[in-house]
């Protein structure tokens, strides 16, 4: 028996015709956690490849992905429906013959059309930086076998904290401190700074999915992304409460108290905005979800830590 499966969320479909329309929706599925190491291009491409009594038929060593694929995924679709319409076993691009119209559909998906793309972009300076020769990639599969290995574990998981503690800010000097309250984005680069410490990487968050994971209890969970960025900023906020109050018992700068109440009053302001104003909402999660999306490969490098010590934990006990 023969089926697809979707690399972001393991969703599985008897019919091509299911998982492009899978693809092709506004909303993309949730990703799930052991897939969040890989580029979309690759989930996308390793997706529309079918299993055949649970094995894909895929040559890694021959595999090129271009970096736009996802772009002119119409045009990859048109040219799987032309070849499937004229039951094509010859490829127009590079001539090969095949024996079965599904191995030339394959091969158009996982070479030919990625191999077109880079011609056509290939006057584009920016673009062209971008297409790369995908030499060994199978990940993909490692990683859905459950089979994580070559992890650099550089993380005392101990000292990961809890999403729903507060962060460790010791590693924030009085002036930075102080910065981070007059700032004119506080909230986003109070949240830069905190995830600067290793420790607080707690969130593992998608800007395509609507959902996240957080490390709670030893282990990460899944939340939803609204629920992730809501609880972020009411954490980002007590926090810059706190700094203010820091501030004033230990007030190394002599900084002016008339400008603290200032920014207290902002801080404030943009916390009630918050909740009453969904433009202002739209952009505080807009801002908060990119700076947990630039720290996503350290949060991943966390997941695996977790997983290889809990693992550890289960097979010696
Ligand atoms: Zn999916
Ligand atoms: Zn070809």
């Amino acid at each position: 028996m023969s089926y697809y499966s979707c690399k972001r969320c393991l969703l599985k479909t008897k019919n091509f015709t299911d998982i492009k329309r899978h693809f092709n929706k506004k909303i993309k599925c949730s990703k799930e956690i052991n897939n969040f190491n890989n580029k979309e291009e690759e989930l996308f491409i390793y997706s529309l490849i079918p299993f055949t009594d649970n094995v894909q038929n895929i040559n890694y060593n021959e595999v090129f992905i271009n970096k736009n694929i996802l772009k002119d995924k119409d045009k990859l679709f048109d040219e799987i429906n032309n070849i499937e319409k004229n039951k094509l076993k010859t490829c127009k691009y590079c001539n090969i013959t095949f024996n079965k119209i599904q191995d030339l559909k394959n091969h158009m998906i996982l070479k030919c059309f990625s191999i077109l793309l880079n011609d056509i972009y290939k006057h584009d300076p920016d673009i062209i930086e971008k297409v790369y020769e995908n030499n060994i990639t199978n990940n993909v599969t490692h990683i859905t076998n459950n089979n994580i290995t070559n992890i650099t574990i550089n993380v005392n998981t101990d000292s990961i904290i809890s999403f729903d503690k507060d962060w460790d800010v010791s590693h924030l000097s009085n002036g930075a401190k102080q910065s981070l309250v007059i700032s004119f984005v506080k909230y986003t680069k109070t949240l830069e700074h905190i995830l600067k410490n290793d420790k607080n990487i707690n969130v593992l968050l998608d800007k395509d999915s609507d959902k996240g994971f957080i490390f709670k209890n030893n282990n990460f969970e899944e939340m939803s992304k609204n629920d992730i960025i809501e609880k972020s900023f009411l954490k980002i906020y007590n926090h810059i409460k706190n700094f203010i109050e820091d501030i004033k018992n230990n007030n190394e700068y002599c900084i002016d108290i008339d400008l603290l109440e200032e920014h207290n009053v902002i801080l404030e302001s943009k916390y009630n905005k918050y909740y009453t104003d969904n433009l202002s909402k739209s952009m505080v999660h807009e801002y908060l979800i990119e700076k947990y999306e630039n720290v996503k490969d350290r949060a991943f490098n966390n997941y695996n830590t977790i997983m290889n010590c809990n693992d550890k934990i289960t097979r010696e006990y």
